[in-house]
């Protein structure tokens, strides 16, 4: 779903970029060194948090987030400020773990370069919420002066709260769930908002002073035709967003996965859920799908948003620098129901479900909180490459030629150099526009 204070000192443009695109991932003389631990397989502190904000007000029926809603969400009933206490539980748990390793811990460590409040509906909290959040962050974590602060939004006028607020709190990038600007395909998928809210919240979020403003759209969704694709792809550039997300409607099954246990990162699917996606999967067109892709690129290119990922663009100093971290494999740290962090060495998850979170942070009866239930998983070495060049080829900039070398990843590589999946671009190995819409075909071959 979609991302969140005074008027730059410069235009957007004219800031200096925190993150360059063209950052490279395993440049240098070891292409592996991104993928590798530099402190030699120990945890390494985090650059950025996530904060899971699990409420939504009713639930879109492809959603595969971990969300809990209705009466959880607004009114009488709503668990919204006692999920706050949790999260706060769990940010001092966490604070404490990482000050307890030694050689990372204490006043000493870097400051969060990001920190990044999804959902769900994080724009259900009110402004002095994620003012509190992001003032206990900053007090156990630190957050950079210059650091990208977002908060995702949906854009109905109950759903998108105090915009102006959120950027008092530190906000500095809004990520709209938009989705269409088309009302018929935003009803059949299940969402509460108009695209004249989409304007309206892209206004709200400009007069604040919000530094950075995202759209998310999807592709191939129920009824969409190339046509009004193209009619939402140019009614989002002429709104001159900063960052533009372009997801492929996916639907997969987390049951069948074996997702939705009691420990699993996610819910079980409901069944007016399935039969909506059962329906909606006999529609998509993957043909279509790859000219909506390259319309996408046309019309948004041609705005100055240019793909700095599969699924994302930006103008030069708007890259999402949250999902950078992610994509390079840098350490990642997140709290809240389903949140999933990384230090380096260990995968962790949190179990999906909101009454068991609650319970172990905020006990009945004054008892001490404890860290929720949920797993881990220690990354071993081939897995660490495989995910280094998968990752690395979702950026425009690929991965450096050499990883066609390594006897593990380097047949899965010529195979798609050979289906015209990956080619070589002087010293880089990238996806071709192809490639980009059958990645998975050329990930499935570098997994170890
Ligand atoms: S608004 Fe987003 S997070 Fe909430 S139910 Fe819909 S898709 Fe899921």
């Amino acid at each position: 779903m979609a991302v969140h204070t005074a008027t730059p000192a410069n235009p957007p443009d004219q800031q200096p970029d925190p993150v360059h695109v063209t950052d490279r991932v395993g440049s240098g003389s070891d292409p592996f060194d991104a993928g590798r631990d530099p402190m030699g397989g120990r945890p390494r502190p985090p650059v950025g948090l996530y904060l899971h904000i699990p409420f939504c007000v009713s639930l879109c029926p492809y959603c595969d987030f971990v969300v809990v809603t209705g009466h959880a969400a607004r009114g009488p009933g709503s668990r919204i400020e006692a999920f706050v206490g949790a999260l706060h539980a769990e940010l001092t748990l966490r604070a404490d773990a990482l000050d307890a390793i030694d050689g990372i811990g204490g006043p000493d460590r870097t400051a969060l370069r990001s920190v990044y409040l999804g959902g769900g509906t994080p724009s259900l909290l009110t402004a002095a919420q994620v003012a509190g959040l992001l003032d206990h962050i900053a007090d156990r974590f630190g957050i950079a002066l210059d650091a990208e602060v977002t908060l995702e939004a949906n854009p109905g006028p109950t759903e998108r709260g105090d915009i102006a607020g959120f950027r008092a709190a530190g906000v500095t990038r809004l990520s709209i769930g938009a989705q269409s600007m088309d009302p018929a395909e935003l009803r059949r998928l299940g969402r509460r908002h108009d695209p004249v809210d989409v304007r309206a919240a892209i206004a709200e979020a400009r007069a604040a002073g919000i530094r950075s403003v995202s759209v998310d759209l999807l592709m191939d969704v129920p009824g969409q035709t190339l046509a009004s694709w193209d009619a939402t792809l140019h009614a989002v550039a002429s709104l001159e967003p900063d960052h533009v997300s372009t997801y492929q409607l996916t639907l997969d099954d987390p049951d069948a996965e074996g997702l939705t246990t009691v420990e699993g990162d996610h819910l079980p699917v409901r069944a007016g859920a399935r039969r909506w996606r059962r329906r909606a999967a006999a529609e998509q067109d993957q043909d279509r799908a790859a000219a909506m892709d390259a319309r996408a690129d046309r019309v948004l290119d041609a705005v100055g948003l240019a793909r700095y990922e599969l699924s994302n663009r930006a103008r030069p100093g708007h890259a999402s620098r949250h999902n950078l971290a992610y994509w390079r494999r840098e350490p990642v740290e997140a709290v809240g129901p389903g949140a999933h962090a990384f230090d380096g060495v260990t995968r962790r998850w949190n179990a999906a479900r909101l009454d068991r979170y609650l319970a172990a942070l905020v006990p009945p009866d004054d008892g001490s909180p404890s860290l929720p239930p949920g797993g881990t998983e220690v990354i071993d070495d081939p897995t660490v490459r495989a995910e280094t060049a998968i990752l690395g080829l979702r950026l425009a900039d690929g991965i450096d030629a050499a990883f066609g070398e390594d006897p593990r990843l380097g047949p899965g590589l010529a195979w798609g150099m050979a289906h015209e999946l990956v080619a070589r671009r002087a010293d880089r190995l990238v996806l071709t526009p192809r490639g980009r819409l059958l990645s998975n075909e050329v990930f499935a071959r570098l997994l170890p």
